[in-house]
């Protein structure tokens, strides 16, 4: 008789944007002269930049030729794409990364799942909340983890982001081995400082600890004093794992790029005390288990660093950033505190109240949806996210519904 992995079974099940869509529906189903606007879910809605697309036209001719025709590629991805990341998102801002040290994958939500399994099971973790519920889910399936209680598993020290410490959290009072930390932050937009993220660093290099740093919404960092890299803080090469996407950075979401940043002195001890890198740790888990992400679209994110890539990637964010001011301003102007939307396409309203009844009254009275944040994790409640990923006249018109709402 076959068994499961009893693990899965404490997984609670996420009912979160299934709820919301049960909702919506039936919301559309008795009012369907009301149509919703949503600014719930966190996917893009723009196009591919025209340089991402030419370069995917290329690629593609390359492909139906017999000379230019690529099979498979080397796993960790091809050298231009590796090339191109080391020289333009890390010595440009002063940090040395190898382009050996980078992975790249289909996508930052396998990585970030996927990294843990090169750590024992027995390892102490801390995790944010609220949070991209990727990092605990994949640490429960691999048994870090108790049962959950109350909205919690045992066995995890959670990262409290609350108004009081701003949305970043203090460091833990124990010891951790691995840390999770996003910034800027999904779901509450949050930014962290070079001095916040200096003692991060500190705490992991004390604790001979790993930092995994989820950095899917770096390119949208406005705020020149704000780290883009975990790798700005000195130190930071021993102990941290940072993880990038093409997704919210040049509107791959469908199209599927990413990478992860493993620097060769990361280091973890086996059970006898002796170190190992974990790079080659992970290149053999990659290796393994990946074939590598189709050239085309290597091609394509590679094309992001070009004079023209990065103008129109550019223009996308700042897009989405404006998007991201009108939503702040007009929140606030109803007299919400905000956080987010300035260095983040997400914010994270503190709206006083149970968050799944301010979701109800947006959709009922506004038809439009937004996140709640009990979703994200019990310091979600109380709030909501709204997301600007959408078309300026969808923004717009929901705030105006929203104004008109709340009043
Ligand atoms: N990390 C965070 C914090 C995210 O919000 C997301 C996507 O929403 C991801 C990772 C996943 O990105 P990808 O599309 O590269 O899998």
């Amino acid at each position: 008789m076959i068994r499961i992995n009893e693990n899965y079974t404490k997984l609670k099940a996420s009912y979160l944007f299934s709820d919301i869509a049960k909702r919506v529906s039936a919301h559309v189903a008795a009012h369907p002269d009301q149509p919703v606007i949503r600014l719930g879910i966190g996917d893009v809605t723009e196009p591919l930049p025209a340089a991402c697309v030419a370069a995917l036209h290329v690629a593609t001719d390359e492909m139906a030729r017999r000379e230019t025709f690529k099979g498979y590629g080397p796993e960790q991805g091809y050298a231009f794409l590796r090339e191109a990341v080391a020289q333009h998102d890390y010595a440009a801002r002063g940090c040395a990364i190898e382009a050996d040290e980078i992975f790249i994958s289909d996508g930052s939500k396998c990585d970030c799942g996927n990294l843990q399994e090169i750590f024992a099971t027995d390892i102490r973790l801390a995790i944010p909340d609220p949070v991209y519920p990727v990092y605990v889910d994949t640490n429960v399936m691999a048994g870090r983890t108790g049962g959950n209680v109350d909205g919690r598993y045992s066995g995890v020290t959670y990262l409290d982001s609350t108004p009081a410490n701003g949305y970043v959290p203090a460091l833990p009072a124990g010891a951790a081995d691995l840390i999770y930390l996003c910034f800027p932050n999904n779901p509450t937009g949050a930014v962290a400082t070079r001095e916040q993220l200096t003692a991060w660093v500190e705490y992991a290099r004390r604790h001979r600890a790993v930092i995994l740093f989820d950095s899917a919404y770096e390119a949208y960092i406005r705020d020149p004093r704000i780290p883009h890299s975990i790798y700005e803080i000195p130190g930071a090469r021993e102990v941290a794992i940072e993880f990038r996407s093409f997704s919210k950075t040049a509107g791959f979401t469908g199209t599927r790029c990413a990478y992860t940043v493993v620097p060769k002195p990361v280091q973890a001890w086996d059970a006898a005390g002796r170190p190992h890198a974990v790079h080659a740790l992970w290149n053999r888990r990659h290796t393994t288990k990946f074939n590598g992400v189709a050239y085309p679209i290597q091609r394509a994110a590679a094309a992001i660093y070009t004079g023209e890539g990065k103008r129109q990637t550019g223009a996308l964010i700042d897009f989405y950033l404006a998007n991201a001011r009108l939503i702040r301003e007009a929140m606030t102007g109803l007299g919400f505190t905000c956080v987010g939307g300035d260095n983040a396409p997400y914010i994270w309203v503190n709206t006083g109240r149970d968050s799944w009844e301010f979701f109800d009254l947006l959709l009922q009275r506004a038809q439009v949806v937004c996140t709640p944040g009990a979703g994200f994790g019990k310091c979600g409640e109380g709030h909501v996210r709204i997301s600007a990923f959408n078309s300026r006249a969808n923004v717009e018109t929901a705030l105006t519904r929203i104004a008109a709402a709340l009043r």
